[in-house]
C-alpha cells in the first residue's frame, strides 16, 4: 500500500437501495464511508420494482396457512416479517413523505380462486390492526359483494366476483429514494462515486485492510478500507467471483418484469394470476404499471424483458379486464429487474424462497448483503452497521454509544 493513502472505515460496493441505506446509516454514526456504483445511483433493480413499500398482506395469509399445518416457527417468521415491514412503511413515510406516500389498493375476491371471502375479510381486518399498531392509522375497508367493487373498478371481470377489500400500503418513487438516501449520506460526510466499477478486492492479512481496485474515470484506482460491504444486489456473486472468493453462489436471482400502459383504472389493484402468483396494477401518475413475473436469470448484465413475460402479463390482464383487450401496441414501456434473494440451503423454488434479507460473511470477512427490499432497506442497513460498529469499537471506542438515527432524521433537507 502507498504511504499516506486515505483509509476508509467502510467501503461499499453498489449504489442501489441496499448500499445507499448502509452508507447513510454508517455516515450518520460517524464512520468514514466510501461507496462505489458502476453505473448511476439506483439504476439496478432498485428502479425496476413494483414501487410498493408494503407489509405484504400475502405473508399474513402464508402465516395463517402454516399455522394451520402446525408449522409454528414458519408462521411466526412470516408474521414477524409483516409486522416489521409495516413498521418500516410508517417510518419511511415519516422521514421521506415526498417519496413514500400512502396508497389505497383494491383486492377483489373471486369465488373460484379458493379464497374464502370471510377469511380474506378477517385477514384484512387483522392486517389493518397490525398496521394501526405499527403507526399506519388508515383503516382498511370491506366491499361486501360484487357491486361496490365494480363501482370502483367498472372494467373488472364480474364473473365469479364475490366481493373485495381495500387496504392501505405505500407507493415509492424508488429511484429517487435511492438518490436522496445517497445525497443524505454525502451531506453527512460519505463519499459516493458513480461510474466507478469495483473490478476486484482482496484482504491484506498484514495490514488487515481490504484493498479495492476501482475503474473510475478512465483510470484504475486503489482504495483501502477496514470493512468491506458487498451490496451489489444481483451482481453479488459476480463481484465475489471476480475477487476469487471461495464458496458457491449466495443468491437466487429471480428476474421480474413490468409493462406500463396508459392509466386504465382509477384504483390500483392486487389480483392473482392464473398460476396463483400475485399480480399488481399500480397507478403512478397517468400510467398503470402492471407486473410482475418470476424466472431465474443469472447474469444481470444480459437481462431483457422476454416476449413470454409480456404475453403472461397481457393474458392476465385479458382475464381480469376482458373488455379492454390490451395488445403489445398499447405498451408504453417495459422493464425488468432481478430480485437478489438469499439462497436458502434447501429450496430452489422462487416463491418458496424467503423474502427476508440476510447478511452472510465471506471467508475474509466481507459482509455480503442479500435480498434487501425497498421496504426493509433501513432496517437491513441498521443491522449491517450495528455489526460493523461492534467490530470496530476496539479501535474506535467512541462508536459504542452511536445507535442508528435513520428512523428519526428526515431524508430531504
Ligand atoms: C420485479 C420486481 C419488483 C419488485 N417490487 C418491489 C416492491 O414493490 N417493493 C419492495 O420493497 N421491493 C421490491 N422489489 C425488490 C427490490 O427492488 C430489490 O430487492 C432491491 O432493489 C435490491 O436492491 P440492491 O441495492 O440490493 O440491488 P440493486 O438496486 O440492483 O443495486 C446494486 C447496484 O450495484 C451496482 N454494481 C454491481 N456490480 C458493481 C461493481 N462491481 N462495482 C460497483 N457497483 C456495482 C449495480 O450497478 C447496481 O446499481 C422488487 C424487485 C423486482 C425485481
Amino acid at each position: 500500500m502507498e504511504k499516506g493513502r486515505e483509509i476508509f472505515d467502510v467501503a461499499i460496493i453498489g449504489g442501489g437501495i441496499a448500499g445507499a441505506g448502509i452508507a447513510r446509516d454508517a455516515a450518520l454514526r460517524g464512520l468514514k464511508v466510501v461507496l462505489f456504483e458502476k453505473a448511476t445511483f439506483g439504476s439496478g433493480t432498485s428502479s425496476k420494482s413494483s414501487k410498493l413499500i408494503h407489509g405484504g398482506i400475502r405473508y399474513l395469509e402464508l402465516a395463517w396457512l402454516e399455522l394451520k399445518k402446525g408449522k409454528c416457527h414458519e408462521a411466526w417468521k412470516n408474521f414477524r416479517f409483516v409486522f416489521s415491514s409495516l413498521k418500516e412503511s410508517a417510518i419511511l413515510e415519516k422521514i421521506a413523505p415526498e417519496m413514500v406516500r400512502p396508497i389505497e389498493l383494491v383486492v377483489p375476491i373471486y369465488k373460484k380462486e379458493a379464497q374464502n371471502p370471510l377469511a380474506v375479510y378477517l385477514g384484512t381486518l387483522f392486517y389493518g390492526l397490525l398496521a394501526f399498531l405499527t403507526g399506519n392509522p388508515k383503516t382498511p375497508r370491506i366491499l361486501w359483494g360484487k357491486k361496490p367493487v365494480l363501482r370502483l373498478i367498472p372494467h373488472l371481470n364480474p364473473k365469479d366476483l364475490a366481493g373485495g377489500v381495500i387496504i392501505w400500503d405505500h407507493i415509492a418513487d424508488d429511484k429517487r429514494l435511492v438518490e436522496e438516501t445517497i445525497r443524505s449520506a454525502i451531506q453527512t460526510g460519505a463519499q459516493a462515486f458513480e461510474h466507478a466499477l469495483v473490478a476486484t478486492y482482496r484482504h491484506n492479512t498484514q495490514t488487515g485492510l481490504y484493498e479495492l481496485t476501482v475503474e473510475q474515470g478512465g483510470a484504475t484506482k486503489s482504495y483501502s478500507a477496514l470493512k468491506l460491504v458487498n451490496a451489489s444486489g444481483p451482481w453479488i456473486d459476480k463481484v465475489r467471483h471476480e475477487a476469487h472468493e471461495m464458496g458457491g453462489n449466495l443468491i437466487v436471482p429471480v428476474a421480474g418484469s413490468h409493462i406500463t400502459l396508459k392509466k386504465f383504472t382509477d384504483y390500483s389493484v392486487i389480483l392473482r394470476a392464473q398460476d396463483k402468483r400475485v399480480f399488481f396494477v399500480i397507478n403512478t401518475g397517468g400510467y398503470s404499471r402492471v407486473g410482475t413475473t418470476e424466472r431465474i436469470h443469472t447474469d444481470p448484465d444480459t437481462l431483457e424483458t422476454r416476449e413470454e413475460e409480456v404475453e403472461y402479463l397481457l393474458c392476465t390482464l385479458e382475464r381480469y379486464f376482458p373488455g379492454l383487450h390490451f395488445e403489445s401496441k398499447d405498451i408504453i414501456a417495459k422493464d425488468s429487474g432481478i430480485r437478489p434473494l438469499a439462497k436458502p440451503r434447501d429450496s430452489q423454488i422462487p416463491h418458496a424462497i424467503s423474502r427476508e434479507h440476510e447478511i452472510r460473511i465471506g471467508p475474509t470477512g466481507v459482509i455480503h448483503v442479500l435480498g434487501v427490499k425497498l421496504t426493509d432497506h433501513r432496517r437491513a442497513a441498521e443491522e449491517v452497521v450495528d455489526r460493523i460498529v461492534v467490530e470496530l469499537v476496539g479501535i474506535r471506542p467512541e462508536l459504542k454509544s452511536k445507535k442508528t438515527t435513520t428512523h428519526l432524521l428526515a431524508l430531504q433537507s
